[in-house]
């Protein structure tokens, strides 16, 4: 008989063929303030993720262990990569989306919407055409925490959708705050998370489900329901299934909307990517640690499946 370790909740069969349950959970940087956008560079062979209070981008490799990648990151939030391998960033400190280019140097993608700057960029995704999707709520400007306190411009908190030649698009404008955010496996469907109960307990914890038409969003309806906290970073796996975060870690939930099982974590999860040698890795920024737990599936995102 297997005995289920305490770090893994199962509500579905499907899970147990999902996460080992000889895998542990293990802390593999610690000390931090408030992790988040995690992403794995497998051509390096490392993980990085923004520490945002300290703005710090650090690095993590199995072989070295945690080093500095960049300081002064503007409070530097969620990241990912283009399909070119450059990392995209979002720093609420500069209110922007910068892309880092092969030689180090940086690229503002965007930080105005209509002649007027961005609230604080959140989280990011591109798609396999190079348009650039990102959220925009008001995190970064709410408190000098993350970022600097400042009145909002934009008359809501939106996300946008950046085109591979440079447009700029509201692609939905009706979220309370959107945060996280991550393309089923075809790029047929978008999930992006309501994390708005931060700051008014009467918006749902919620992740919404819209289907990609073109340049645009239509909404398929409410995928499903964080129970515990609210949902902020997300990624699908190469099977569909969802991995999101919450206060009590990180909610499996199949293409279906059906929870699957829990990785329970001692701390509030921030945000989740896949990566490791081979791919079958998942690493989880959660508040002062980055955890780390050996799974059975790779993850969606092309530069995660390993070499
Ligand atoms: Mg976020």
């Amino acid at each position: 008989m297997i005995t289920v370790p305490p770090h893994l909740e199962i509500h579905d069969d499907r899970f147990a063929a999902l996460v080992h349950p000889m895998s542990t959970l293990d802390a593999i940087a610690e000390g931090f303030t408030w992790t988040e956008g995690p992403v794995w560079f497998g051509d390096h062979g490392c993980l990085l993720f923004s520490d945002i209070p300290s703005q710090r981008i650090m690095r993590w490799s199995e072989r070295e262990g945690v080093s500095l990648y960049r300081g002064g990151s503007a409070f530097n939030n969620g990241n990912t990569r283009d399909r070119q391998g450059r990392l995209i960033g979002c720093r609420h400190g500069l209110r922007d989306v910068v892309r880092t280019e092969h030689d180090g140097s940086l690229t503002v993608l965007a930080d105005r919407f209509e002649g007027k700057r961005l609230n604080s960029p959140n989280d990011v995704v591109v798609s396999a055409d190079g348009a650039v999707w990102f959220t925009d709520p008001t995190y970064g400007i709410i408190s000098n925490f993350e970022g600097y306190r400042s009145d909002p411009e934009q008359p809501a908190r939106c996300v946008y959708r950046l085109s591979p030649q440079g447009a700029l698009s509201v692609v939905v404008s009706d979220f309370a705050q959107p945060n996280g955010l991550c393309f089923s496996p075809d790029e047929q469907f978008l999930y992006i998370a309501e994390s708005g109960s931060s700051h008014d307990e009467t918006v749902p914890s919620v992740i919404r489900k819209f289907a990609v038409e073109g340049a645009t969003l239509r909404e398929v309806g409410p995928f499903a329901t964080i129970d515990t906290g609210l949902p902020d970073g997300m990624r699908c796996d190469i099977e569909g299934n969802l991995w999101s975060s919450a206060a009590d870690g990180v909610h499996c939930f199949a293409s279906d909307g059906t929870l699957l099982g829990k990785i329970r974590v001692p701390q509030v999860v921030s945000n989740l990517c896949f990566g490791g040698q081979d791919g079958h890795r998942m690493f989880i920024t959660a508040t002062t640690s980055v955890y780390s737990l050996f799974v059975d599936v790779k993850g969606a995102e092309p530069w995660t499946r390993g070499q």
